[in-house]
Order: structure tokens, then sequence, then C-alpha cells
């Protein structure tokens, strides 16, 4: 079956079917074809496939069964004509920008990007003459009013990390397709369990399969996802000349990863909840950041374009770095890392990590202050969750 056959199946039926097909063998569970390269019954068959003019494996750097049931499978979940694999997340960011700008083009994308998209665009793409203007998710506006004529591509995150702030997609798609621009999302925080991105009017996702597809902390990833004529043939194009390519064995824990998608997503979301609310009443707390509290200011949008809240709760605690890092040094099941979308949940405090290389302003301006944390909830007992975090939030309210 190909990825628009399964549009008729449900989400969870796709996430656990779509992609295989079964070999000879009869196996039930995808095996991992671990071959660089793939033979052919005769000079014409190998002439024909070098040609373009017969499908069927060449060489894993473009074409291996395990990483196309991988692409299948991600294809059918966020509904799109084809998926290219990729190494990481970042060489899916690349993959699309190598395969739709060239010198001279202009990019508009949201601040609250990942901190390696930024450094991608403003010191890597900067050399080769594209650049970049940074707007708010927040202000659609602001998308419009930074269009040029040789404006080509749309990049947004949403929800942001790790403000968890809500960009209205269809919004921003409007204003992308009044402008002929590619509108590119990176669904890592809501994977299409909680949010489609194409069905709300943007044109290619960005995965990194290392945080929730994979689910587990284990394999490095990425993928894009879009039409036929954009992923398929120039994605695609890239990446088999290029080669950052996802490995099999990677594309297989992804494939089992996808597998419980839907079930870890709920957990996650439900603990999310559970711990924001908590959160929102401890007196050490000056302020939560999660879209499932009816004070976030995008509350009502979240609500709409997602079928969830999301893992990622932030919060500011009164006392700045000092408070912060005692909260986070108090914790002893939490694993101190700035990985996320993990079973394991994890804590870190941005403003000396994952924000630390910005300058002072541009931090401030990110709204990244020195009491905030983020928290990636996981899906051990909420409470045990809780009572980590209380060891340093009450001992900052016993202490003032
Ligand atoms: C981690 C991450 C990336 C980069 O993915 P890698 O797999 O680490 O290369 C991109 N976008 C978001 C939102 C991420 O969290």
């Amino acid at each position: 079956m190909t990825a628009n056959d399964w549009a008729d199946f449900g989400p969870e039926t796709r996430a656990v079917r779509a992609g295989h097909e079964r070999t000879a063998e009869g196996e039930n569970c995808e095996p991992i074809f671990a071959s660089s390269s793939f033979c052919f019954g005769s000079a014409r068959d190998a002439a024909e496939s070098f040609a373009g003019n017969r499908a069927g494996n060449v060489y894993s750097r473009f074409t291996n069964p395990t990483v196309r049931t991988f692409q299948e499978r991600l294809a059918a979940l966020e509904g799109g004509e084809s998926c290219v694999a990729t190494a990481s997340g970042m060489a899916a960011v690349l993959s699309t920008c190598m395969a739709l700008l060239q010198a001279g083009d202009h990019i508009v994308a949201s601040y609250g990007v990942f901190g390696a998209t930024t450094t991608l665009f403003d010191n890597h793409l900067a050399r080769f003459g594209i650049t970049t203007t940074w707007v708010s998710p927040t202000d659609p506006a602001q998308w419009a009013r930074a269009v040029r004529p040789e404006t080509r591509l749309f990049y947004l995150e949403t929800p942001t990390n790790p403000l968890t702030e809500v960009a209205d997609i269809p919004a921003i798609a409007a204003v992308a397709r009044e402008h002929d621009v590619l509108f590119a999302v990176d669904n890592c925080f809501c994977t299409p369990a909680l949010q489609r991105p194409l069905k709300l009017g943007a044109d290619v996702i960005i995965h990194s399969a290392t945080k929730y597809l994979d689910g587990q902390g284990r394999c490095v990833g990425g993928a894009v996802v879009g039409s036929h004529e954009f992923v398929g043939e120039k994605v695609f194009g890239f990446l088999r000349t290029a080669g950052p390519t996802l490995s099999p064995f990677n594309a297989w824990v992804f494939l089992k990863g996808l597998e419980t998608l839907t079930l870890r997503m709920r957990a996650h979301c439900d603990n999310a909840l559970g711990i924001a609310r908590w959160l929102e009443a401890h007196p050490a707390v000056a302020r939560v950041h999660y879209p499932g509290l009816e004070a976030h200011p995008q509350h009502e949008l979240a609500a709409r374009q997602q079928s969830h809240f999301g893992g990622i709760v932030a919060f500011e605690v009164r006392g700045g770095r000092e408070a912060a890092w005692q909260v986070v040094d108090a914790t002893r099941l939490l694993s101190i890392t700035a990985n996320l979308g993990d079973a394991k949940t994890t804590i870190t405090h941005p403003a000396s990590t994952t924000h630390g290389r910005l300058a002072p302003e541009q931090r401030e301006r990110a709204g990244i202050g020195e009491g905030l944390i983020r928290v990636a909830v996981g899906l051990e007992s909420p409470a045990d969750v809780r009572a980590d975090l209380a060891r340093g939030l009450d001992a900052l309210v016993g202490g003032a």
C-alpha cells in the first residue's frame, strides 16, 4: 500500500502498520536491512535502476527498505505525499534549505526556534548569501511586513522552546500563500499525534526524530515531510547526493517508537498538565508557561490547533539564577539534561545551557529569564516528579 492508501485508516493503525510490506520470510516485526548496497538480476536491470526507470533498492545512502518503511509510516501519520529521513533533525533543516534556496534568497523565521537552527541560518547560510529576518511567532503581521521579493522560506516552530508560545499556523500559512513562499513547520514538540501542520496550511514538516518519535532517548535522526514535487524530488535529490542519511538501525528504532506514539503523547500531556497546575499553585513559582493552562496567552488557539497541549512545561522561580539552580540541584530523580521527548523527565536551566550563548539582550528579548526552568515531563509516576521538584521549591519558600 502507498501512503495515500493509509488515509482511510485511523492514526493509531497507521502508526502501527503503515509502510511495512512483509517479505517472503513472513516476519511480523519490521526487519532491519543492514545492507549498504543491493544487487540486480542483470546488467540491464542495473542500468535501468541507475537511470531511475526502475523502482527498487540501489544503495543505502538513498534507498534502504527499513528507512523507507519509517518514511512511509511518518508520511502516513502527517498526511504528506512524501517523506525523506535524515541523519538528525538539523540534517532535515539543512536538507530543506539546500533543496530550496540559493544565494540572494531570504528567510523569515520565528525567533522562538531551536538554537542550532538559529545558528545555521545566521552563521552558516549567511556565508552563502542567504539572509534571515527574525519575527514573533505570535504576530502574523510581522511575517507579512518582513516579506521581500527574494523571500523563499517561512520557518516556524510551535509551541516554542522553552516558553511554549503557540503560533497560529493557518494565519501564517495565509501570508505565505499570498506571497508564494514555502512554509515549513518544525513539528517536533507536538508530533502528528497532537498537531497536523499540513492540514493547517503548512507546505513542509520538519522533525527531529531524536525526541518524541523515538521517545526513549536512544537515537539521533530526523525527517522532512511534504509534497512529492518538493520533498520526494528536491529534498531527496539533495540527500542522495550529499548523504546526511538515516541509518537502517535508527530508522527501525523510530519505527518501533511510532507504534506507541499516540499512547505516549497522551501520557506526556496528562502528566505535564498535572505538573503545570501544581506548579501554578506553588508559592515559590512566579509564572508557569504551559498552553494547557487557562492563563496561557494562546490557550484557546492551542485548544483549536492541537489535540492536546504537549509535554513541555516551563516555569519561573523567584530569586533568579541562584534559586533556579537550587531547584535543579535538589532533584534526585529527574535527569539534568537539555534533551526532551524521553520517557525520563528532564530538567534544564535554559539561560545557562540551551540559550547560554545568546547575549543578555538577546536572551531578554527571547523572554529567557534567569529564574526560568524547563521540564520535559516524562512517563514516571506524576507524584514522584512533583515530589522531586517540591524538594527544591519548598526549600525556596522556607528560606525566604
Ligand atoms: C532537537 C531539535 C532539533 C534538532 O534535532 P537534532 O536531532 O538534535 O539534530 C530541531 N528542532 C527542535 C524543535 C528540536 O527540539
